[in-house]
């Protein structure tokens, strides 16, 4: 095959940008679960082939990551002047805590900038033509599918002002979610991939009757990292007084009308409480949450909120350990109930892992979800970047 030069040289330059964006992604990694409500970036600056700078947003109010790049540069006494940005989501051009990154780039004179993605927030859209009114070079969509994983949620929050939701489900070989065997069905390394999830999600939810039978705490124990918000669906306040989840001041209780005060008041001494209309009205509650900078729940059972959630058609990825135990009186759920859009299977200790996303019930309901993220594309989203 006959190459010209000139494909020859966008060969050359697009796999230049893959191996910096790679990067830049692997960069913004280091701030999972620690960015929200922000999104988790990474940034690179390089000249004549060399990386000069480089930085990722560490936390949400912070400097972002081309900024922290920027000055990395001046540390190593090199010159941002002529250098290429690269970014794993495209740079911001409105004052949020910090001044515009666009602002910034244009400063630092940098000639030429890379992004994997462009920022579907409303209030980014200005930044192609900020960078075309400076003559700065833009190219966007480099590993664009990576940087979308990395973000889910706060591109779910930005397009439908929903959280992100994680399901969490762990069953015996017969298909039981709890039963006699002791607090635990699944082996330790499937219970340490829990706590790494927990410290990646700003909350992890349950309802009532697991709080009940399990007295769970729902923080982060086998792993590093932060503790999640306990978010506990309890529509009469049957949650005890010394329940392990209310330790910690970091607990939620969503509940109804129905209660007395004096629960309540009684409550709010160890829980934050919000009271609901009605509390199977999930998307309106999601909402409320999403509002005040919950953007990824994990959902962790049990078997009514789990189908009330599946039901709901607001799980955005589902997560299911298999046990390779017989349990005889337990809870019934129905594997082949899950309709899996896209699924990985692999090995976790003595358990298997089913991971991925499910389809909508039917074609009428991924309609109704397009059209539903079609209009709420162009709101504006309360968020701090
Ligand atoms: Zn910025």
């Amino acid at each position: 095959m006959y190459i010209t030069k000139s494909t020859n040289y966008k060969q050359k330059n697009s796999m230049k940008d893959t191996f910096f964006i790679k990067k830049t992604i692997e960069l913004a990694k280091k701030g999972l679960g620690e960015t929200s409500p922000n999104p988790c970036v990474g940034a690179i600056l390089v000249k004549n082939g060399k990386i000069i700078g480089k930085g990722w947003h560490k936390k949400a109010g912070g400097p972002h990551a081309e900024i922290i790049a920027i000055d990395d540069c001046g540390k190593r006494g090199e010159k941002t002047e002529g250098s290429t940005l690269y970014v794993s989501l495209s740079p911001c051009c409105h004052y949020g805590k910090t001044g515009p990154c666009t602002e910034a780039i244009i400063d630092a004179k940098i000639s030429k900038v890379v992004a994997a993605m462009s920022d579907p927030n409303p209030l980014c859209h200005n930044t192609t033509t900020i960078f075309k009114k400076h003559n700065i070079e833009y190219t966007v969509g480099i590993m664009e599918q990576q940087a979308r994983e990395l973000n889910a949620p706060y591109l779910k929050y930005i397009t439908t002002g929903l959280p992100y939701i994680t399901l969490k489900m762990a069953l015996s070989l017969n298909e039981k979610i709890s039963g006699q065997q002791g607090p635990y069905i699944t082996c330790f390394e499937s219970r340490k991939y829990v706590h790494k999830l927990r410290r990646n999600v700003d909350a992890v939810l349950v309802g009532i009757n697991t709080i009940l039978a399990d007295n769970p705490h729902l923080n982060v124990r086998h792993v590093k990292g932060k503790n999640p918000k306990k978010i506990i669906l309890d529509s009469s306040l049957k949650i005890h007084f010394d329940s392990a989840v209310l330790r910690d001041g970091n607990a939620l209780i969503i509940t109804t009308k129905k209660t007395s005060e004096k629960q309540k008041n009684l409550l709010s001494k160890k829980a934050e409480i919000i009271v609901v209309e009605n509390i199977k009205n999930l998307k309106k509650i999601l909402t409320l949450l999403a509002d005040t900078g919950i953007r990824h729940i994990l959902v962790e059972g049990g078997k009514k909120v789990a189908e009330s959630f599946l039901q709901h058609q607001i799980v955005d990825k589902m997560v299911v350990f298999i046990a390779p135990i017989i349990i005889k009186k337990g809870i019934d759920f129905s594997l082949a109930s899950l309709k899996w859009k896209e699924k990985k299977i692999k090995k976790i200790g003595t358990d298997i892992l089913w991971e991925g996303s499910l389809f909508p019930k039917n074609k009428t309901d991924e309609k109704k979800i397009k059209k539903s993220r079609e209009k709420n594309r162009n709101k504006k989203r309360n968020h701090e970047r």
